[in-house]
């Protein structure tokens, strides 16, 4: 690998680890070379060195791959002084499969090793493919075929099949259990055609016990990898074999997809994963300080700061553990209880990205809908309480949710003095604390617009 060519690696990887990661951890890497599968890098502290292996050890290697570099480990040199090899422990263990041919091994992807069922915090929104997901992974007899898995970007699909396939091997070791992505699905499909190995293909994926399918997304409109897919797919239910499947939408809504895998994949178990909400989100920023403890030691974090984080960063975990990665970051630098100044100040960025944009128009109309009142007389001069207050309501959802100013929300409200929406914020605080129904009635409507 050149110095090049790791650019072309660095550059992909903001695709895997995000952006926020990408420029903390992966851009200071600086280059140093590679020889005989060991990549190294220099990097300013051993912390980070370490960070970055535990965390994106996997993705560096994973990208590698792809861009056709075999990396078997990762060294970091700190400073200007000698090489520090980081932690030798793998961090993932490629699952291999026994195929028919002894030569032919392998089509499964490494598993992460922090992706197990006691690391997956479960919450509301979570907790039926949590479910779902601990009963496949009891093994058996096969209930729910094939179980499928779908939900946004970051809400835990991954998570729960490698914790699938981890308890697995853990009960049955001579289970072959076979994860992979639908892109890799299709890298392999590709190449066996290629060399023309696809009688070695088909035997091999058909020998599995437990297939797992990332992203199947993916193969929407890949037209003859679809059609491979379908056929393994049928072969190993046909067996009795389980399939697991997530996507990032339900199979019915994917385009591109054949009708008849579309339908097959709802026979069995079609489950999705909700957006986070606060409750999940705190349990899992507590439940990765925890761990972070239990590595690290020292960490002091302020009252509020989990609470502030779970409240201001959108739903998806990833982003939520890039913002926490970054907060370690900074308290392991500068030695210092991480603040909410601090928090607010080094997290400016992520926070501005996933401020979720709440429209003033968007609180009037929910506002309107909630207490049953016309979105004219919220704007008319109007003073009855039954309409005053609802008014009221939405001045202050618009001061809290939105960025706008007193003058500006008192504009948007048929032209009001801001004195007016300064008095609305005023009585709306006062209520809540007297009045148990405003209360409920305020945190209801919050929580359908930041929904
Ligand atoms: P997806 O595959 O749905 O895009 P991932 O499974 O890759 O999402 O999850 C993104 C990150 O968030 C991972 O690091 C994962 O461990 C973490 N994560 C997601 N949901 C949870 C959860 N409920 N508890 C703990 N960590 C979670
Ligand atoms: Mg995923």
């Amino acid at each position: 690998m050149t110095e090049a060519e790791w650019g072309q690696i660095r550059a992909a990887l903001e695709q895997t680890v995000g952006k926020n990661n990408h420029l903390t951890w992966i851009e200071p890497l600086s280059f140093l070379g590679f020889d005989d599968g060991v990549i190294e890098f220099q990097v300013k502290t051993t912390f980070m060195g370490d960070w970055v292996s535990r965390n994106f050890g996997d993705e560096i290697k994973r990208e590698s791959l792809k861009q056709g570099v075999q990396v078997d480990r990762i060294v970091f040199k700190v400073g200007g002084a000698k090489t520090a090899v980081a932690k030798p422990e793998k961090v993932a263990e490629p699952l291999r499969t026994v195929s028919a041919k002894a030569d032919v091994d392998l089509p499964g992807a490494p598993l992460d090793k922090r992706f197990t069922f006691d690391r997956f915090v479960v919450g509301k929104p979570n907790e039926l493919a949590h479910a779902a997901s601990r009963r496949v992974a009891e093994g058996g007899a096969v209930t729910f075929n094939p179980l499928f898995l779908y939900g946004g970007v970051g809400l835990g699909k991954t998570h729960l099949m490698h914790a699938i396939a981890w308890e697995l091997q853990e009960r049955s070791p001579k289970l072959r259990v076979v994860y992979l992505s639908a892109e890799q699905f299709m890298y392999r499909f590709i190449q066996a055609l290629r060399d023309k190995q696809m009688m070695d293909f088909k035997e091999l994926f058909r020998s599995v016990d437990v297939l797992m399918v990332d992203d199947v997304q993916f193969i929407a409109g890949k037209d003859s990898t679809q059609d491979e897919f379908f056929h393994t797919f049928n072969a190993l239910v046909d067996q009795g074999k389980q399939v697991i499947i997530s996507a990032d939408r339900a199979p019915g809504e994917i385009d591109g997809l054949e009708d008849r895998i579309k339908s097959r994949l709802q026979w069995g178990l079609v489950v999705d994963l909700h957006p986070t909400d606060y409750e999940l989100r705190l349990g899992i920023l507590q439940q990765k300080v925890e761990n972070y403890k239990s590595q690290y030691q020292e960490l002091q974090i302020s009252d509020g700061v989990l609470e502030f984080l779970a409240h201001r960063i959108s739903n998806n975990v990833r982003v939520l553990e890039g913002a926490l990665t970054r907060l370690f970051a900074f308290a392991s630098l500068v030695g210092r209880e991480i603040t909410l100044d601090m928090a607010q100040e080094s997290l400016a960025d992520i926070l501005r990205q996933s401020d979720r944009k709440v429209t003033m128009d968007e609180i009037m109309r929910k506002t309107c809908d909630y207490y049953n009142v016309r979105m004219s007389d919220m704007m008319s001069p109007k003073r009855s309480r039954n309409i005053a207050r609802p008014r009221q309501m939405a001045m202050w959802l618009a001061k809290h949710l939105t960025q706008r100013s007193y003058p500006e929300i008192g504009k948007r409200f048929g032209g009001r003095d801001h004195t007016t929406v300064i008095h609305a914020v005023r009585k709306i605080e006062e209520l809540k604390a007297q009045d148990s129904q405003v209360a409920e009635d305020a945190e209801l409507l919050r929580r359908m617009l930041e929904a």
